[in-house]
């Protein structure tokens, strides 16, 4: 029987990602939002301190074992910025429209050679809220950002990243294609590895 995981987010998109790289077979994924779980604020200064944030929270509400992602863009010629405030660039209630109208603004006139970025991603599991040895995995997507939007896939700041790999903005990419590849995928694919 597969086992039961609380899945400590509330980003649709995200979930969908999740979901489609874990092994279904062996871990049944459930949203917080289906258990009446609410978001909890993201206090800690790193990716991995608000995964573990979220995670706990979400065991602690359910008493099920809890996975979390915290994931960002990290822009150079912005010194990494906006990096752990990926989601709340453009303010405390934020659309992607307006993050990636943001990050437009502030590369305005930065040439192409120069826009490097790479997506980072923090996988947190937890065996349940107190759990002293959280397993933490990890991936990293380079790439650099477009001087326009381009594709309509993914979420966030798919449009504005372009996959050198690919010769595409990561909103271009088949889903598919990106659950292979991206900061997400890598991370969860390590994660699969370690649970074994
Ligand atoms: P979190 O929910 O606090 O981890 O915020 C993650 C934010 O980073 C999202 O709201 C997006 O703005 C951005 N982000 C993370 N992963 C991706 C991705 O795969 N594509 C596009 N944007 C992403």
């Amino acid at each position: 029987m597969a086992h039961k995981i609380v899945l400590a987010s509330n980003n649709a998109a995200k979930l969908r990602e999740i979901q489609a790289v874990v092994d279904k077979q062996r871990y049944q994924l459930i949203a917080q939002s289906e258990l009446q779980i609410g978001e909890v604020a993201e206090t800690g200064t790193t990716f991995v301190e608000n995964a573990i944030i979220k995670a706990r929270h979400a065991a602690l509400q359910c008493g099920l074992g809890a996975l979390a992602d915290d994931s960002g863009i990290e822009v150079d010629a912005l010194q990494g910025a906006p990096g752990i405030y990926s989601a709340r660039y453009a303010g405390g209630h934020a659309s992607d429209a307006s993050n990636n109208e943001k990050l437009l603004a502030e590369l305005q006139g930065v040439p192409d050679h120069e826009r490097t970025a790479r997506f980072q991603c923090v996988i947190v599991y937890l065996r349940h809220a107190r759990d002293p040895v959280p397993i933490l995995c990890q991936g990293t997507w380079e790439g650099r950002i477009l001087q326009e939007p381009a594709g309509c896939n993914g979420f966030g700041y798919d449009p504005l990243f372009f996959v050198p790999s690919h010769d595409c903005s990561s909103a271009q990419l088949d889903p598919a294609e990106k659950n292979r590849i991206s900061h997400r995928a890598q991370a969860l694919q390590k994660l699969m590895l370690k649970l074994g």
